[in-house]
């Protein structure tokens, strides 16, 4: 067995087609939304915003004055934009810019609690059934801290058993059905605390609903763990769409985020 840390990887975002949508704000907005567009390109920190802020001024031509005759002015700057949008809860507009994560080192505790969220997500797990575990991968829980030698020795002997189980098939000689079959059947001994990978995509909306959800202090140690992992990059990478989060910190060194707009 080894001793591992749960790991966030941010590994895929949307991206835009820039010829197309500039395309595109020609054609319905003209130099108006076209101008609108350069001067908030500039300003912009991720595209994954910008995206979300064309989806939102489309509903309502708001790329200018003039364009929508019903329209006498409009919010001038992303930020102000996206605030007003959160305070509305107006939140359909998130959901147009995804994110994927490798949760990696994460327990199936982790991935039980996290494949409860269905709205808005993308999920591929590492198949126990498929994946014979080489070697056991355990992350210690804060509340084990001072338990470390015994949870070893604990899985160890899990692994052993395991080994000593596994050891009575006859593998070289199974087609991968049986493999399969007999690989499913012995991963019941595992424990439920073993490291293993899970790949997760989730659009702004989702991902704001999951961190408020994970980071509360009443959630999971692990959950909390990994989403204040997440919620720490989406502030830096997405800083308006999060810009209403604020974090305190909690006993275990992980922050609890809540956002100003809870219902988006
Ligand atoms: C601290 C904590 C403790 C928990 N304890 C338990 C427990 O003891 N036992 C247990 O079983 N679960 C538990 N859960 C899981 C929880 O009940 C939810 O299943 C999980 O958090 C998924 O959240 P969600 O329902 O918001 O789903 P999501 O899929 O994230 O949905 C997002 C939102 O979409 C809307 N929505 C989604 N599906 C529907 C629908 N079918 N109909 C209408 N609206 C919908 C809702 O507004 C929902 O909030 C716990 C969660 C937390 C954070």
């Amino acid at each position: 067995m080894k001793f591992v840390e749960p790991q966030v990887y941010l590994i895929g975002e949307t991206k835009i087609d820039l010829a197309q949508l500039k395309e595109m704000l020609a054609a319905i907005g003209g130099s108006t939304a076209s101008e609108w567009f350069s001067k908030t390109q500039k300003a912009s920190k991720s595209e994954g915003e910008l995206l979300t802020e064309v989806a939102g001024r489309l509903c309502y031509k708001s790329f200018g004055v003039g364009l929508n005759p019903n329209v006498t002015k409009i919010r001038q700057s992303s930020e102000e934009y996206i605030q007003n949008t959160l305070s509305k809860g107006d939140g359909s507009i998130f959901e147009h810019a995804s994110c994927t994560f490798a949760f990696v080192n994460v327990s199936r505790v982790f991935t039980h609690e996290l494949v409860r969220h269905r709205v808005g997500v993308a999920i591929s797990q590492e198949s126990l059934r498929y994946v014979r575990p080489s070697q056991l991968g355990f992350w210690l829980p804060p509340e084990l801290g001072d338990k470390k030698a015994k949870i070893k020795t604990i899985i160890e002997n899990i692994e052993e058993s395991y080994r000593d189980l596994e050891g009575e098939f006859d593998w070289e000689n199974m087609n991968f059905d049986v493999k399969k079959r007999i690989t499913s059947a012995l991963r019941r001994i595992a424990p439920d605390g073993m490291a293993t990978s899970i790949i997760w995509t989730a659009n702004h909306r989702t991902i704001r609903h999951v961190i408020t959800m994970r980071t509360a202090e009443a959630a999971e140690v692990e959950i909390r763990y990994v989403f204040d992992k997440v919620a720490r990059v989406m502030k830096e990478k997405f800083p308006l769409i999060y810009a209403d989060f604020e974090y305190s910190e909690l006993a275990d060194n992980t922050r609890s985020w809540r956002p100003k707009f809870v219902k988006v």
